[in-house]
């Protein structure tokens, strides 16, 4: 495997994490913190330790994606270091849960909280943290690669030739930090009426994706109201229906990661 590019000694709260793997995606609203919740779910449901990195402080997803019964991080008063909070047995941390509203920050700023976040987490013995990367392929990103050592990238993107572009540029930056990208998943690609498909975003980029940059792997993701509404309910769609679909996409795509 590639080296990654983290700077100076790991940090002692993500020593006993095996497998970091970053959900990214260039734009926002394509469905990357749904991948990364539902991911991170199929794992634990088959039997991993998991937990979960919001990483996305302007726009936290994961408060409303999951409803753990603790909904405020808790720092430990001898060691300092923040326990994350848990739900269905998956450890989570968000800015979300950090007892503070949507802060005006500028970019150093949110790179030094996410990092505080992340590096002062006592995680635990994790054989996956799952990231939920903020959307881009900026500051923050090389930040993470710096203080995480990052295992794996998964890009979501949609069937638009414009996304076809910034997963590219996606692809390219993880490249550079030396995280090989394994899957790509392509959401919203279709959905299902009166007996037929509809693709309303077109389709062959996400083919387009693997055949130029090699990605060994592609999974497809319909168009689901239960997929959104669970982003409402709080309970992850591959926990609500463990046997359905969608649920079996994502144990395709948890193998490979
Ligand atoms: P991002 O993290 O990229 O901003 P989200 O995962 O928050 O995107 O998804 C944006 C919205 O779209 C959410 O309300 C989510 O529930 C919904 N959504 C995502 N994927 C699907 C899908 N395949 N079918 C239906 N709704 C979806």
């Amino acid at each position: 495997p590639a080296q990654p590019v983290y700077a100076g000694d790991l940090p002692e709260g993500l020593q006993k994490i095996s497998n970091i793997i970053a959900v990214s995606s260039c734009k926002g609203g394509v469905g990357k913190s749904t991948v990364a919740v539902n991911l991170a779910y199929t794992l634990a449901g088959m039997g991993a330790r998991v937990g979960i990195f919001d990483a996305d402080v302007f726009g936290p997803s994961l408060p409303t994606m999951v409803s753990p019964e603790n909904r405020l991080l808790v720092v430990n008063p001898e060691s300092k270091s923040i326990l994350p909070t848990e739900y269905l047995g998956v450890k989570l941390v968000s800015f979300g849960f950090a007892g503070q509203g949507r802060a005006i920050m500028r970019g150093p700023m949110v790179s030094g909280v996410i990092n505080q976040l992340l590096t002062t987490t006592d995680w635990g013995e994790l054989d996956y943290l799952v990231i939920d990367m903020p959307p881009g392929t900026g500051d923050i990103h090389l930040t993470l690669c710096q203080v995480a050592p990052l295992t794996a990238a998964v890009i979501v993107t949609t069937p638009q030739k414009l996304a076809f572009i910034d997963v590219a540029k996606g692809v390219r930056m993880f490249s550079k930090l030396k995280v090989p990208c394994v899957a790509v998943v392509e959401n919203m690609c279709y959905f299902d009426a009166d007996e037929k498909r509809y693709y309303p975003f077109g389709q062959g980029s996400g083919a387009q994706v693997v055949q130029q940059f090699g990605i060994p792997h592609l999974f497809d993701l319909p168009i689901r109201p239960t997929l959104s509404a669970s982003g409402d309910t709080g309970i992850p769609e591959v926990v609500a229906d463990p046997q359905g679909d969608v649920a079996k996409t994502f144990q395709n795509l948890g193998v490979c990661v």
